[in-house]
């Protein structure tokens, strides 16, 4: 049998088309016609309320803390089970990242934990929507409002996912997507930040153009444009955009066949669960996933570590996830004293991530799983072909 990528990008429409569109109009830079197209379609699609494409989700990140005017000191309340990136952002600007720890359910951030972490300094807190799956955005909006405190989603992985039925990255004062080759919805390298409160637009446009009041220019509302605030070069080139909006066109398309993936790994695991083998994934009723993710708890990371080598030595590659960010070697030289991260912990080294991509078929998907029940020394029932 091919070796099974756990990950593989694809095109699934228009977007060679679209990029050599982008090639003949003769504008290559930013802000072109498909970046415009892809702010108005997810504006109009996810209901929010402005949306700029970025180079990356960090881009967004980073964006973010700037809006956010974060100084040296100010505390940043986040799961230590997160990409770098939701860190670095603030880190940049001398911010204290300050973990919380997460649900042993959901993986996302323990919104009861938050109130707690709370100090004067404390000026941001960021939910990480793990897998796609929302972390409790009410209640983490409250605890916000209470005490003044501003919500970045870090929705890197849940472009076209919902809570309660609003899509994720429209609820916090600001959103962040990616669209990485390793998301859902592609374009190499991209990401998009989700403007919620009005109060950011002007600036946000400011920072994403080298600091520049250039937008406002471009739409006649100054007669010349110059440096006005801090900023970078947050714009991905229209060659990106093209890409993305073919993407974004067949997202749905995206969401429904990897959900069938999903579901299709849920139902073959769940005689494991059943079994007291390993653990599945939970997704609360309120939220809608879009299949970021399969992943599966097992009892001990030794026991993962066997079932990661035993998946690999038969050419599938299936991964483990994040190092928590207070372990790693820069975690540790902002604050070597982290205590109560018991789930993140535990969770880091028991979790394994099963390969998940538009292209994975039945066949592929079904060895996976006879693997897994040969590795417990379990007998599969055969039940219709996936
Ligand atoms: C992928 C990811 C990012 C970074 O996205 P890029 O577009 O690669 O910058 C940030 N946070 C989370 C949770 C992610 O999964």
């Amino acid at each position: 049998m091919n070796k099974i990528p756990f990950n593989k990008p694809f095109i699934i429409g228009k977007e060679l088309y679209n990029i050599a569109q982008a090639v003949f109009s003769g504008h290559l830079s930013g802000d072109g016609q498909f970046t415009k197209k892809c702010h108005e379609w997810i504006e109009k699609k996810y209901g929010a309320n402005k949306v700029l494409l970025t180079h990356s989700c960090t881009g967004a990140l980073e964006m973010a803390a700037i809006l956010c005017n974060i100084q040296p000191g100010d505390e940043v309340i986040m799961p230590s089970y997160t990409f770098v990136s939701t860190a670095n952002a603030f880190v940049l600007h001398g911010a204290v990242p300050v973990w919380c720890d997460i649900r042993e359910d959901t993986k996302n951030i323990d919104e009861s934990k938050i109130e707690s972490l709370i100090t004067k300094k404390t000026k941001v807190i960021v939910p990480v929507h793990y897998a796609s799956v929302a972390c409790e955005m009410d209640v983490i909006m409250d605890i916000a409002q209470r005490h003044n405190l501003l919500v970045i989603e870090d929705a890197a992985q849940a472009v076209n996912a919902s809570y309660k039925g609003r899509y994720l990255g429209t609820i916090g004062h600001l959103g962040c997507y990616s669209f990485h080759e390793t998301k859902n919805i592609i374009s190499g390298e991209g990401g998009a930040l989700v403007i919620n409160d009005q109060n950011f637009e002007r600036r946000a446009e400011i920072i994403r153009e080298k600091g520049t009041n250039r937008s406002q220019f471009f739409r006649g509302q100054v007669d010349k444009y110059s440096w006005v605030d801090i900023g970078s070069s947050y714009l991905p080139s229209e060659v990106v955009a093209a890409f993305l909006y073919a993407q974004l066109e067949e997202g749905d398309k995206i969401n429904t066949k990897r959900l069938g993936i999903w579901r299709n790994y849920y139902n073959g695991l769940k005689l494991l669960e059943d079994l007291g083998k390993l653990k599945l994934p939970f997704i609360p009723l309120e939220c809608e996933h879009n299949a970021h993710m399969f992943y599966i708890v097992l009892k001990s990371e030794k026991n993962r570590n066997k079932l990661m080598d035993y998946l690999v030595e038969h050419g599938v590659k299936a991964v483990f996830h994040y190092i928590p960010l207070h372990s790693s070697p820069m975690g540790q030289k902002i604050q070597p004293n982290t205590f109560n991260l018991f789930v993140t912990n535990k969770v880091s080294g028991c979790l394994l991530r099963l390969p998940i991509f538009y292209e994975l078929n039945g066949y592929e998907q079904g060895k996976i799983i006879e693997l897994i029940y040969d590795f417990f020394k379990v007998a599969i029932k055969k039940t219709d072909p996936l």
